[in-house]
């Protein structure tokens, strides 16, 4: 398929399957070779990492377990202002090693929050992998360990992805189309 309609928006062809594919690899290698002696507890922030999480763990050749997490946010109070809480994180995470899962890291807000809450678990130590990265749409110091594909701003669907809740099937990546 060269383009997609949702919504009545247009999404147009951007990222094919073989090129996920081969950026899945790269990251999957590098995380082998990083970790080789070491045990690894895989964190996937749901729901747009399910597929990159999938493949990946595929060609992962470490002991290692996985969990999934979701960032769910709601209002506080007028002080508290916009709160950012994690639900499903059962795992006694205290000293074990850590990569979290992203399906895309943006302004890189989600990502901070995370880190704040895994480093207050105790972990030994936080690494991220993320499928797809906007470095110019990123604010924050947090390095972001393991990079499939760095894309420009664009708003991108599928692989996980959605927009406004559809989408997260197609198999491979498309963008929003400009007119
Ligand atoms: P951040 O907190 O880094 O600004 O944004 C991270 C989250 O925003 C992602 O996990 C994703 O849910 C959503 N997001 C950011 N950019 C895109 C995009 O281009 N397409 C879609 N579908 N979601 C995005």
């Amino acid at each position: 398929m060269q383009e997609v309609t949702i919504h009545n928006a247009v999404f147009e062809s951007y990222i094919s399957e073989n090129e996920i594919n081969n950026a899945v690899s790269a990251v999957a290698n590098k995380i082998n070779e990083q970790y080789k002696e070491q045990d690894v507890v895989f964190i996937a922030v749901l729901n747009g990492s399910f597929m990159f999480c999938a493949d990946l763990l595929k060609k992962i050749n470490l002991k290692c377990e996985v969990s999934f997490v979701k960032m769910k946010s709601y209002e506080g109070t007028e002080t508290t202002g916009k709160i950012n809480e994690l639900i499903g994180l059962s795992e006694d995470l205290r000293g074990k090693a850590v990569i979290l899962v992203e399906d895309i890291v943006d302004t890189g807000n989600t990502l901070e929050r995370l880190s704040e809450i895994l480093i207050s678990k105790g972990v030994k130590s936080a690494q991220i992998a993320t499928l797809l990265y906007k470095p110019e749409a990123y604010k924050k110091k947090i390095p972001i360990d393991y990079v499939g594909i760095e894309i420009p701003n664009e708003f991108v669907l599928g692989y996980g992805l959605d927009y406004d809740g559809l989408g997260r099937n197609l198999s491979k990546i498309y963008k929003l189309k400009h007119h």
